[in-house]
């Protein structure tokens, strides 16, 4: 019981110096479907932190260019041209899965 306190106040006074509190991150959150189309890959765009690790993996390194940044501002989400699901011709590689540091971008079948 002494060991859980004391770990808990370990925890409070370095959030307590920065002002770190629940109430700080409140406020509009955007909501979009999740892409199950794809027979490999679910996008669940609810999760995504843009930080287009993806998109440079797939330009850069795939060099398909399938993924970017679409709208702007606090509606700004990752995906395809003219906002389509993915295509069936990606997933051969799953390099953006790997890349993806929340699991936006994930398996349909885990292993
Ligand atoms: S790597 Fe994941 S979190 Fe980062 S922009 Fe892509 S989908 Fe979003």
């Amino acid at each position: 019981m002494f060991v859980q306190s004391e770990t808990i106040l370990h925890a409070q006074v370095p959030s307590q110096k920065v002002w770190a509190s629940p109430d700080a991150i409140v406020g509009d959150r955007l909501v979009v479907n999740y892409d199950t189309w794809h027979p490999v890959i679910i996008h669940d765009r609810n999760k995504c932190i843009k930080c287009g690790i993806c998109i440079k993996m797939c330009a850069e390194v795939v060099n398909k260019t399938l993924l970017g940044y679409r709208n702007r501002g606090f509606a700004t989400e990752v995906g395809t041209a003219l906002g389509r699901p993915l295509p069936g011709s990606c997933g051969d590689c799953i390099a953006c899965i790997d890349a993806c540091p929340v699991g936006t971008l994930d398996k349909r079948i885990k292993p």
